[in-house]
């Protein structure tokens, strides 16, 4: 029997859909499994181009139902709903990351569009993807990396209202292949912030010179250059700081698409794992009659449905977003860095045990093992997000505000606010509802009251010996402080969604025995910072603890992961 937690194609109907979104999820499950395991796993390893996949994802509208928000919409399905595009994010992964990454960084080259009054360039969007086109997102450049604000792309006025731009670009996904490429750059007669701009650019264009693809995969991850190219008025999408803005905002929406695509990596890798444990026999016996081994098995389960409860809730926040609930800039770059860092040691976990099969060159687990590495490093990395989540920390813990409760937010809207989302500035007077709630409504189960004490040991860390000036820039202990915070809003929306779905009560105390090793641990490092303090160390250490361990409830936990054996094999 499938299990409830986990995406399995072989019984996936999102019957919580709309029809039509239903019909396309389902559409893309069947599109490759017809193509079969042989050939996804080929093309995987051959590096092949997506044309096939591109091709029925235009033929199906795919793209063009599920990124044309409902102001430029021809018709009553297309939106930008965060909730099927999180589906469509999942199942892409589940098949394979350069599918996914085709699809992501047609969603980061419409952010600037979308954002834009220019409608003579939206209205050039929404055709293109009618047309079956992708996007791409051109910020990044070789020198520069997470440093945006140090653009080379240079645009000089043309002196009729537009401009030749001249410079490159790297690291871009679809540079080969996009209608439109949304270009970041500068002004040559504007210094500072106001000379930014955010163009339209077609990489079929004389100007633009694709150089190469920088890696070795399906993925066209490109270094392009723009010689003299004519960028007209109807070009521009953004100038000055809200080009700036529509850059940071862009990947405010973008990112939250790795926590999801994660998760689809983990599930196809983790039914390929158990399967193998289960029916390897050494020594007369299963190897998973091994304890370490159903530990490990077993973490690696409760880590994945951690991750999905928390991105499940996230979609909450981002889809109820507004100007006066800016939550959502806490949450999304947790998806990003905490729940793709789970996904790596999900996998590792898994490798472990499955050791020389995941090298197998017919396996889906062999790509799963190195494309689950480039999530947390995708959009910023777990630094850069880390810093970021570490501006909430304050607010989040002790200064809780009133809110009304966000639901479950699965309807059939259109998510307009992501591309009104203002101003990037004003991070640190964000506030948040209590965290507290979530935990007491989970009191009576072990390893939830024992986590609940490790997070209150943070707030007295934080309300008695927070980090001085001096330290205030030291980065390295500073991230470490934000492994604790972000443990605990982990666990947060972890309970709330546990409660939303009435998750199985052994599947959330084993889940939070793992979480109170993982705070132990991350407190273990705090102390040994160099330049933490005495009473920091104390405090730090006066967080670890033992989780609650039951033997019952882990023989339970692990009877539900080796049943997932033999439940899924991706037809050949
Ligand atoms: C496969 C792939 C696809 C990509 N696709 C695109 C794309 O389509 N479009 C696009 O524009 N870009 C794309 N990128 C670029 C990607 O977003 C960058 O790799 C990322 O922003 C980080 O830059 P970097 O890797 O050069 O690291 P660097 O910026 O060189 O960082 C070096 C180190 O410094 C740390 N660091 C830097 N700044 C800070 C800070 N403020 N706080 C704390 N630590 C910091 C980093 O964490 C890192 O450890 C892609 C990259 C790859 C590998």
């Amino acid at each position: 029997m499938a299990d409830p937690l986990l995406f399995n194609p072989r019984t996936y109907d999102p019957a919580h859909f709309d029809p039509e979104t239903r019909r396309l999820l389902r559409a893309t499950v069947d599109w490759f499994e017809d193509r079969g395991k042989r050939r996804l796993v080929e093309d995987y390893r051959s590096r092949a181009w997506l044309g096939d996949f591109l091709e029925f994802a235009a033929r199906e509208r795919l793209f063009a139902t599920f990124l044309t928000p409902s102001a430029v919409a021809e018709d009553g399905n297309q939106r930008w709903d965060t909730a099927r595009i999180a589906a469509l994010n999942e199942i892409l992964g589940f098949y394979g990351l350069d599918y996914w990454y085709a699809w992501q960084v047609t969603i980061l080259g419409l952010g600037p569009v979308w954002q834009s009054g220019n409608a003579a360039a939206r209205a050039r969007a929404a055709g293109l993807l009618a047309d079956g086109q992708v996007f791409a997102f051109g910020l990044s450049e070789r020198a520069h990396g997470a440093d945006i604000y140090s653009t080379d792309m240079l645009l000089e006025p043309d002196g009729d209202g537009g401009f030749v731009a001249s410079g490159s670009k790297y690291y871009i996904g679809n540079g080969n292949a996009a209608g439109l490429v949304s270009v970041f750059g500068r002004r040559t007669d504007v210094e500072g912030p106001d000379g930014y701009v955010f163009f339209a650019a077609d990489s079929r264009h004389p100007a633009y010179r694709l150089v190469k693809n920088v890696v070795d995969s399906s993925k066209y991850v490109s270094e392009f250059r723009l010689a003299d190219y004519p960028v007209g008025p109807d070009d521009v999408l953004h100038t000055g700081r809200a080009a700036f803005d529509a850059a940071l905002n862009t990947v405010n929406v973008g990112k939250f698409n790795l926590c999801t695509a994660s998760i689809g990596i983990c599930e196809h890798a983790m039914y390929e794992a158990v399967t193998h444990a289960q029916n390897r026999v050494l020594y007369g016996r299963p190897v998973t009659a091994f304890p370490h081994v159903r530990r490990e098995l077993a973490d690696a389960y409760v880590r994945l449905v951690g991750m999905k409860l928390f991105s499940d809730r996230a979609v909450d926040y981002f889809r109820s977003a507004g100007p006066e609930d800016r939550r959502y800039l806490l949450f999304n770059p947790m998806t990003k860095m905490k729940v793709t860092t789970e996904g790596e040691k999900v996998i590792d976990l898994m490798w472990d045990v499955i050791a020389a099969k995941g090298f197998e060159k017919d396996t889906y687990f062999a790509q799963a093992a190195v494309e689950i590495r480039s999530l947390p490093k995708l959009e910023g990395t777990v630094h850069v997000n880390l810093a970021l989540i570490l501006k909430f920390l304050r607010n989040h813990l002790l200064a809780p505000e009133g809110f009304e409760p966000v639901p479950t937010r699965l309807d059939a809207a259109d998510d307009t606010f992501l591309f009104r989302q203002g101003p990037a500035r004003g991070l640190g007077s964000i506030r948040f509802h209590d965290w507290r709630p979530a935990f007491d409504a989970y009191a009576d189960v072990p390893n939830v009251a024992r986590f609940r004490e490790q997070a209150d040991a943070l707030c007295d860390l934080v309300r008695t010996a927070a980090p001085d000036e001096e330290q205030s820039r030291d980065l390295d202990l500073l991230l470490s402080v934000g492994q604790l915070f972000a443990l605990v809003v982990h666990g947060q929306l972890i309970l709330e969604q546990a409660r939303a779905t009435d998750l199985d009560r052994d599947v959330l105390d084993e889940l939070f025995a793992v979480l109170v090793r993982d705070f132990s641990a991350h407190a273990v490092e705090l102390h040994g910072k160099e330049s933490a303090t005495r009473e920091q160390q104390d405090r730090a250490l006066a967080a670890v603890r033992r989780p609650v361990t039951d033997a019952a409830r882990s023989a339970r936990v692990w009877e539900r992961v080796a049943a997932l054996s033999g439940t899924y094999e991706m037809a050949p």
